[in-house]
Order: C-alpha cells, then structure tokens, then sequence
C-alpha cells in the first residue's frame, strides 16, 4: 500500500504552492487506495507558530483534502530523534561537537530516481558534514524528515522542485541507518509569467485570499491540478474525477506557470454548476458582511443568484452585482445613469407605474407584455424605454434580462423604486 505524507512547516500560511503539493499527494493517495498522512514539521521552535498550525488545517479542510493520519507534530517527537541520532554517534557515524549531533558524510555518488525526473545524481563530496540535532537540542530538518519518514512508513515522497537539494542528505540518512529508501517525486514550482517563482509581489499567494474573495474550493483543486498536468482534453474537473484520472507520470517537468485569469475562469465554471441553494448559502457571508442581506432574505437571494449565476467570476462579485435588489427604494444613481432615466418624461415613468399595477402575477411574460404595449403605442424603439428602466432599477447599463430582473424584484420594490424617480 502505498503511503504519502503533507509536511507543511507553520512558519507562513498555506499558499498555493503548498496546497498543490497537498492536493498530488492526496491524489496519489486515493487513486490507489493508500493512505495520506499530515505532518507538520514544527521543529525550528522560533519560526513556528500555533496559530499558523491552526490556518493551515482549516485550509486543507476548506479545500477538502482530509487526511487520514495525524496531524503528527515534530515538537512532540523530540525524544525520537535524539534516540536515532545517538545510534548514528554510537555507530561511530555522527560525532558530537558540543551539544550538537554531526553526521560525518562519506565522498560517494548518490542517484534519485525521481518518478518526475527521472534520474537524478549527485556528488556528495561537495557537502559539508550535516548536523542532525542542534545545540538546542531540536533536529533540523533533514534529519527529523527521515526519521519521521521512515518510521510512519512512507513510501513515495511528493513535494516541491525546491527539495531537490536536500534529497542527496536525505539518501545517505536512510543508507547510514540501513533504510530502505522511499521513491520521490519533485513537482515543479509554480512560477510567475515573467519568470520568477510565484511571490506576494505578483498577486495573492495565500489560499486564504482567495477563499475571502470568493473561489471556491473546488476550482481552486481543479486549477492547480490542470497547472502542468493534464492533457488538456476536458478541463473542468470534480475531485471524483481528478482522483481516476491522476497519475504522478502526467506531470510536465517544465514549470508551470501562474496565470490568474484562467483561475478565475475555471471558477466562474464551476460556480455556474452550483445548485442555486449552495450558491445562496455561499453568498449570503458576502452581503452580510456590507449589510445588505440576512438570512432572512435566503428564499430571495436564491432567486437573486439564480438569475446571476452565469456573471459570477468569484463570490465576493455578489455585492456589486446583486446590490440593487436589496438596497431600498431610493438608490443614489451614477452621472450616467441619470442621464439614461432623464431621457424619458415622467409621463412615461407614471404610465408605466400604472400599467405595472395592474399586473397579478409578476411574471417575465407579464412584465414583457406591458412594456411592449407602451412601447408600441408610444411609436418608441425597444431601447428607448429598456434602457432608461434599467438604469432606474438597477443603476446599471449592463445586467441579467430586463423581465425577468424585475419579477425577481418584484412588484413593490419595482414600483417603489419607479415612484421615486418620479417624486
Ligand atoms: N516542511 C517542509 C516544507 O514545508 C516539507 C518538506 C518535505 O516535504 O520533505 O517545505
């Protein structure tokens, strides 16, 4: 049975880079029934923090990689890794230089098969002698890495391009303890269009960013799988179907580059597949936060999203989008949406208030048939009523069908809003 781990260290949040590497190793988890185990790798005592630990777990729940061991946590395994280390000194491998535990390197040539690379050689006359346990008594992280590695029994290691060096210190570890020695597989870094591995500077990195701007989970997966994978034949994928069709052997060598408007394009996707509940209850955090809905509104905004849905790139988009069905009756209109309203007279504007009234059922056909019975009788263009009404209702040029907005909208909140225009 195959056996991966995930080793954040809680030195910064989880960024997207990170979360690619969660999700491989996840993938090649399920796609062959093995087992997924999360690590973190809190040794270096000053640069971990609690509340980092914390972030990063409710990431990978957010992104729904659940694992199914741990969490482990190097602090509380302290112990472990000065009892292996005292063997490699009581081998007369490791010397002692004050506190500290070295491990002595012998000059040899030491070759990773790297199931991404293929084959990959060093030369360890070129490295110093490694330490393996700090003066203060913590391990670094090579050390501590294999030890854990070893004794949860892991057998393939996925994990970024930037490991690459410590793999060679890492081998001769396992060969000096008699282990054997796990397969690897470095994923290229994820990197900027201009070059340059993915950075603040660029735009957000954080998985968390884009949960609060409103990507979903599951597009986020789908772009970072797709990102120097795949085959390009379908591109919208649930994790059901990353999960049958991943294999570490599909992963291009080359790195892959970070390109936001495919993100959010392949986030709009799978927004328009929501159901409008989920999509409602997705939304609502996002109008609460400006005040604009409650839950209340719920069986309302249902109907609200349903009618966006195909406009929406990323959730927080909801509040400008949506704005106008909340807001009360009286919005404060743009420049140019006061021009477009002025262009007809109030007589127009009260003809119209009328005839709306005498509607039962607001329905789109409904609404429709009014309008172009005004319209017609008026010898007006379609446009030089359409366009000045959308204006007034949503303050807006662009939008969903003019009808259909307003039977969402509603009678009143219609005619109220109408009214205004002309007081
Ligand atoms: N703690 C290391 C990191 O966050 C993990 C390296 C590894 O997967 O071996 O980069």
């Amino acid at each position: 049975m195959v056996k991966v781990r995930f080793a954040p260290s809680p030195t910064g949040c989880l960024h997207l880079g990170s979360a690619r590497t969660a999700l491989f190793n996840f993938l090649f988890a399920r796609s062959r029934g093995g087992k997924f185990v999360l690590r973190i790798e809190d040794s270096d005592r000053r640069r971990s923090h609690q509340r980092l630990v914390e972030e990063i777990l409710e990431d990978l729940r957010w992104l729904g990689l659940f694992w199914d061991e741990g969490p482990y946590f190097q602090s509380e395994r302290i112990e472990i890794y000065k009892r292996y280390a005292k063997r490699l000194l009581e081998e007369g491998k490791a010397y002692k230089q004050q506190e500290a535990i070295i491990f002595k390197v012998n000059p040899t040539r030491i070759r990773v098969k790297d199931l991404i690379h293929k084959e990959i050689e060093f030369d360890s006359s070129m490295l110093k002698d490694q330490v393996l346990i700090k003066s203060d008594g913590f391990p670094t992280y090579n050390f501590a890495c294999v030890v854990d590695d070893y004794e949860m029994g892991i057998t393939t290691v996925i994990r970024g391009d930037d490991h690459i060096s410590n793999t060679p210190k890492q081998i001769m570890l396992y060969q000096a303890f008699g282990w054997q020695i796990p397969e690897f597989a470095h994923i290229p870094l994820i990197m900027e269009p201009e070059g340059g591995r993915l950075s603040k500077r660029y735009g957000a990195t954080a998985v968390k960013e884009y949960r609060d701007k409103g990507y979903l989970p599951e597009a986020l997966l789908n772009y970072l799988v797709l990102l120097g994978w795949g085959k390009g034949e379908k591109e919208i994928l649930s994790l059901e179907e990353m999960i049958r069709r991943f294999s570490l052997y599909d992963i291009n060598r080359t790195q892959a580059v970070f390109n936001i408007d495919k993100l959010t394009w392949i986030n709009a996707q799978h927004i328009k597949q929501l159901e409008d509940e989920r999509l409602a209850r997705l939304c609502l955090p996002f109008l609460q936060r400006e005040n604009l809905a409650s839950e209340e509104d719920f069986d309302y905004l249902k109907k609200v999203v349903a009618l966006l849905k195909g406009r929406i790139k990323y959730l927080s988009q909801i509040t400008e989008l949506s704005a106008y069905f909340f807001l009360p009756a009286h919005i404060e209109y743009t420049e140019e949406s006061r021009a477009r309203i002025n262009k007809i007279g109030k007589d127009l504007w009260r003809e119209l208030i009328e005839k709306l009234e005498e509607i039962d059922n607001f329905s789109p056909d409904e609404i429709e048939r009014v309008c172009r019975q005004i319209i017609a009788s008026r010898g007006l263009k379609g446009a030089d009523l359409i366009h000045p009404l959308r204006s007034a209702l949503t303050n807006m040029s662009v939008g969903p069908g003019l009808f259909e907005l307003m039977s969402v909208l509603g009678k009143k909140k219609t005619i109220d809003r109408l009214k205004c225009i002309i007081a």
